[in-house]
């Protein structure tokens, strides 16, 4: 399996210190980094604060003297190794752009669902049925393609998601959310049995739900496509969206990056 790209960016607002071939990282009183090295205080600095989350690690190594970049391997492994650098979120790899939704999938409540709008085509992958199968296959598809999409699902029935924006090169992918999904599950092997069930064949039954909260998940579809043009878009464009029937809740939730997903690791 590949490592995916590093996008890196401090992990703390680190208040940068130098002095004669020294550079110190302190954020508050009990992160210290000390680092020493020949020279270090005439470029470090100025390199890890032009760490900004979304520039590729081999890039921002190539825009240092030739000189300094074995070094900057080698610190930036040993700060990854810290926890000191992480890799940026898929909302620091934000790009506006003007986008039309584009529904795909089998939901019923999809089918004839036509919005109106503008721009690159954005799939959103929309489903009424717990068929992971065919929304990990369509998760793939995107990855493989460079595509940027959503997913929104009514398949829980007591509940609907609307997924955060999925970019091909940062963030999660569906097949890390739904590796989240299952390790909270009470029931992890149903997941399994789904998909072999659906890679067998086998018919994922759709299930009914509120017409009210479909209208909600089609408006947070469309909102998340409209938020995907702003320079700098609210962090919700980036969250899993919860529509709950019976309270009539929504609730957001951040997603995280599985290390071991499947899916993501070997494609970026
Ligand atoms: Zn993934």
């Amino acid at each position: 399996m590949t490592t995916p790209p590093r996008r890196p960016r401090l992990a703390l607002p680190f208040t940068i210190l130098t002095e004669r071939d020294t550079v110190r990282l302190v954020a508050g009183e009990d992160f210290r980094y000390t680092l020493t090295g020949p020279g270090l205080d005439g470029w470090l600095p100025a390199w890890l604060a032009g760490l900004d989350g979304r520039t590729l690690l081999a890039e921002a190594i190539a825009r240092l003297p030739e000189a300094h970049r074995a070094a900057a391997r080698q610190l930036a492994d040993q700060l990854y190794g810290e926890r000191v650098l992480i890799d940026g979120a898929a909302s620091d790899a934000h790009t506006p752009a003007q986008v039309r939704l584009v529904p795909d999938g089998s939901a019923a409540w999809a089918i004839e669902w036509k919005p109106l709008g503008a721009g690159r085509p954005l799939p959103a992958f929309c489903q009424d049925r717990l068929d992971y199968e065919e929304a990990l296959c369509f998760n793939c598809r995107c990855l493989d393609a460079g595509t940027a999409w959503l997913w929104a699902s009514t398949g829980p029935m007591g509940r609907a998601y609307v997924s955060p924006l999925f970019l091909p090169d940062a963030g999660p992918c569906l097949s890390c959310l739904l590796n989240h999904f299952r390790r909270l599950s009470p029931a992890p092997e149903l997941y399994d049995a789904l998909t072999a069930h659906a890679r067998g064949g086998g018919e994922v039954v759709p299930v009914a739900f509120p017409e009210p909260g479909i209208a909600i998940v089609q408006q947070l579809l469309l909102w998340k496509a409209a938020l995907a043009a702003e320079p700098e878009p609210s962090s919700a464009l980036y969250r899993l969206h919860v529509v709950e029937s019976a309270p009539l809740e929504v609730t957001w939730h951040r997603v995280f990056v599985d290390p071991e997903c499947p899916d993501c690791r070997s494609r970026r």
